[in-house]
């Protein structure tokens, strides 16, 4: 049943990908840890889980495989435009390293060119490369201010991350609807009138 939405649903369409052998060995895992924590992994629910997990967890950290650099390389183009760029509301779908449990929010990029733009998509894709690893957020914001500076080169860069922790509002403090920000700025944006403007432009809805 399961099986059929697999064509369907543009996450899991990478599954082929995935390399049988490490899927069968993190799969035998996920069914000792499922025992360990007092469960039945042979009774009809749970038959299968132990695979699907294994799979939904590459797919979920498959950043590793991607090279965010040169994703932006690939996408370089010579333009003279010197005016702020900001790509805002990139969806965040990440996973804590202190819990493995996901991070949900959004990522507000800009940069001013220094004789260098990109596909406004590519930023969206340097997010979730880095996104689809075992994260802070607060290493997240820098990996992708980073990644834009020692590519593009620009004037400056901005990244604003905005997100809710499920470790936070599951367990420990069970803060329900706490939202944790982090910035980071290189350049142009260590100006306080260019910050503000980046902040104002991404706050307007
Ligand atoms: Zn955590």
């Amino acid at each position: 049943m399961e099986d059929s939405y697999n064509g369907d649903l543009s996450g899991y369409k990478r599954i082929d990908r995935f390399d049988q052998k490490v899927t069968e060995q993190i799969s035998d895992h996920y069914s000792e840890i499922i025992q360990l924590l007092g469960e039945n992994v042979s009774r009809e629910g749970l038959l299968k889980t132990p695979q699907r997990v294994a799979k939904s967890m590459q797919f979920l950290l498959q950043g590793y495989d991607q090279d965010p650099e040169q994703m932006l390389r690939d996408a370089m183009f010579h333009e003279e435009y010197r005016q702020m760029v900001i790509v805002k509301d990139i969806e965040i779908y990440s996973m804590c390293e202190h819990h493995m449990l996901p991070f949900i929010g959004k990522a507000h990029v800009g940069y001013i060119p220094n004789g260098y733009i990109t596909g406004l998509s590519k930023i969206a894709r340097v997010v979730d490369a880095f996104a689809r690893r075992l994260q802070v957020q607060e290493r997240l914001t820098s990996q992708i201010k980073d990644c834009i500076q020692n590519t593009l080169n620009p004037l400056g860069v901005a990244v604003v991350i905005e997100a809710q922790h499920l470790c936070m509002q599951m367990r420990g403090v069970q803060k329900q609807h706490s939202v944790t920000t982090t910035s980071d700025f290189t350049g142009a944006f260590e100006r306080v009138a260019t910050r503000e403007e980046f902040i104002r432009l991404i706050s307007s809805k």
